[in-house]
């Protein structure tokens, strides 16, 4: 994958927050599109700006009670992020939020005031489970609960708030999991060790928002005991993620979901259109474009999405509420030249309308963006050509409008390389915010890094494709077993969940042998991904102490990092490390093998 940027890059000349009208305004040189988004814990909503450099140190701009601060900062070689944070106990209703344009290098964030999740001053430790509370709940209730021994945190209320809902907890925070059902119709989020309070007795509620129609809540285990929060969900397009707060609850809120936006176009003062109107869009076209370059799909208004992997499928799903299909859309007329070799489109309910993008080999989907409120673009990427910047470059020049460098010599040669992606099946690996699992990114690293470097003649070996057990011994028999040249084994980090400050990628190798590929490859990541460098190090890691090749181990950032976790979450950022990694493995080949 090449990095590609717009013709001409978009600088942020100026920002301002008004905090008496809740408003950021920024302009920029050159056109941006803004991509905003509402992140939990701490809750804050994230404004990218692609294509857009700051040219200059982040700064920020300290704002008072409900809103924390304004941040501005360069996230990545290409993206310009703003952050404005909320301090604990707000929340925005993400519905009203408005993005909007005046012009293309113009825009004022409207936020809505912050609402209140839960107030502060009346934090109580109250009993923990087991203790009788001195107003018995009515007998009925009581013979609901059963009798729950060990718990060391209480369920007390479970509220419903604009952008999710909050669970009111009592006792210590505990360890949370979220799971989702094979359909992904249904969500479960189970606390350990927690009891649910007698004196909840509304147990069942029909939710109808945010995706959500409906939640429950039982007692699924007894000793250890563990409360569980059940939602059925009507957008299963929607991910969604439990923390625990600062001050006694957990916040439920989606990780993925498209923020209302509209665009602005004319000058005068009327109030503004949300882009969620109460009468559905409707999908005119979904076709491609560019030279094959973009799936677009259009409407006749302002749309909103989520959009994600569906692991069940193997497609790219794009989830589209509040819209309806017209009769006359086909889709894209697809042969074999074609970037997808499927799209499918249907009108999931009433008024969801679902598209499924399944790319052709050797295409990438990149970014979806927005051009305009009605208006979708899916980015297709060939990774058939992988940039590989000459041995005496330091780094690829974000503009380059060259070919891609072809690897002179590669493609003849019988380099094989092993690529290990860690732990999988019963053993996740760790398990970061939000319950984020080290394997559900390092597989999908793994097979990208595998799949480019086939593409560029080598010969790549997977030591597990997909979610199964396997030891480390196999591991290294598989790579001594097939002679292989080069050993890559890549895993995410951890450490506290209280510490989401520590992000970075740190790359191991044990032997002399394996230096130079380990300081190869973990250049080409710090280049590739703007990453925070973490060093270089030596280390006895079975893997890599075992196998007789330059072998290194690969840690591409912390789980429990806050800029990490978010990232790794991303399957777009996924492949953009893959193709870093894979990038590190080639330059390495081309200068010593
Ligand atoms: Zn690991």
């Amino acid at each position: 994958m090449v990095i590609t940027l717009p013709a001409e890059a978009a600088t942020l000349q100026s920002w301002r927050f008004d905090a008496s009208r809740n408003q950021l305004t920024f302009t920029t040189e050159g056109g941006v599109q803004p991509r905003a988004q509402l992140i939990a814990d701490p809750t804050r909503l994230v404004i990218d700006l692609p294509g857009t450099t700051l040219g200059r140190p982040g700064t920020s701009q300290v704002v008072g009670e409900a809103i924390r601060e304004v941040r501005v900062g360069q996230f990545d070689a290409q993206t310009t992020r703003i952050v404005i944070e909320l301090n604990s106990g707000y929340t925005l209703n993400p519905q009203g939020v408005q993005v909007r344009g005046a012009t293309p290098s113009q825009w004022t964030v409207q936020l809505p005031t912050p609402e209140r999740v839960e107030p502060s001053a009346t934090v109580v430790t109250p009993p923990i489970a087991n203790t009788p509370s001195p107003n018995l709940p009515p007998t009925e209730s009581v013979a609901d609960t059963p009798a729950v021994s060990g718990a060391t945190t209480q369920l007390e209320s479970v509220r419903v708030t604009p952008d999710g809902f909050f669970l009111r907890t009592t006792g210590d925070a505990p360890a949370i999991n979220v799971d989702r059902s094979r359909n992904r119709r249904q969500i479960t989020i189970d606390l350990a060790g927690t009891a649910i309070s007698p004196q909840l007795t509304q147990r069942q509620l029909d939710v109808n928002r945010n995706g959500v129609g409906r939640l429950e809540i039982t007692q699924a285990e007894t000793s250890p005991p563990v409360a569980r929060l059940t939602l059925d969900l009507t957008n299963p397009g929607i991910e969604w993620r439990a923390t625990a707060s600062n001050f006694g609850g957990i916040v439920v809120v989606p990780t993925s979901g498209a923020i209302a936006r509209t665009e602005d176009d004319s000058n005068d003062d009327e109030p503004e259109i949300e882009a969620t109107a109460a009468e559905p869009a409707t999908i005119e076209a979904i076709e491609l474009a560019n030279g094959n370059t973009q799936l677009l799909i259009r409407a006749n208004q302002p749309l909103t999405y989520t959009s994600g992997w569906d692991r069940a499928t193997a497609a790219y799903q794009i989830t589209i509420p509040s819209a309806r299909l017209d009769d006359s859309v086909e889709g894209p007329q697809l042969d074999s030249g074609s970037p997808l070799m499927r799209v499918r489109l249907r009108q999931e309910s009433e008024d969801t309308v679902v598209v499924l993008v399944q790319p052709a080999t050797g295409v990438q989907i990149g970014s979806l963006n927005q051009p305009s409120g009605s208006l979708l673009a899916l980015e297709l990427q060939r990774s058939a050509a992988i940039a590989v910047p000459s041995p005496t470059s330091t780094a690829v020049p974000p503009s380059t409008a060259q070919a891609p460098v072809s690897l002179p010599g590669v493609s003849n040669s019988r380099v094989v390389v092993v690529i290990d992606p860690g732990h999988g099946g019963p053993d996740p690996g760790a398990v970061g915010i939000n319950g984020l699992r080290e394997t559900e990114i390092v597989l999908p690293i793994g097979i990208q890094v595998a799949s480019l470097l086939q593409q560029q003649g080598i010969q790549a070996i997977l030591t597990r494709q997909d979610e199964r057990d396997l030891d480390l011994a196999p591991r290294v028999q598989i790579a001594e077993r097939s002679n292989a040249d080069l050993f890559v084994s890549i895993h995410a980090n951890a450490i506290s969940l209280s510490r989401p400050d520590v992000n970075g990628i740190e790359t191991y190798y044990y032997s002399s042998g394996g230096l130079p590929l380990a300081q190869t490859i973990h250049r080409s990541i710090l280049q590739g991904t703007g990453m925070t460098d973490r060093g270089v190090r030596q280390a006895r890691f079975y893997v890599i102490r075992n196998t007789s090749m330059p072998a290194v181990l690969l840690e591409v950032g912390f789980v429990t990092g806050r800029d990490d976790a978010a990232r790794l979450s991303d399957p777009a950022f996924r492949n953009q490390m893959a193709a870093a990694i894979a990038r590190g493995i080639l330059q390495y080949v081309q200068q010593n093998l």
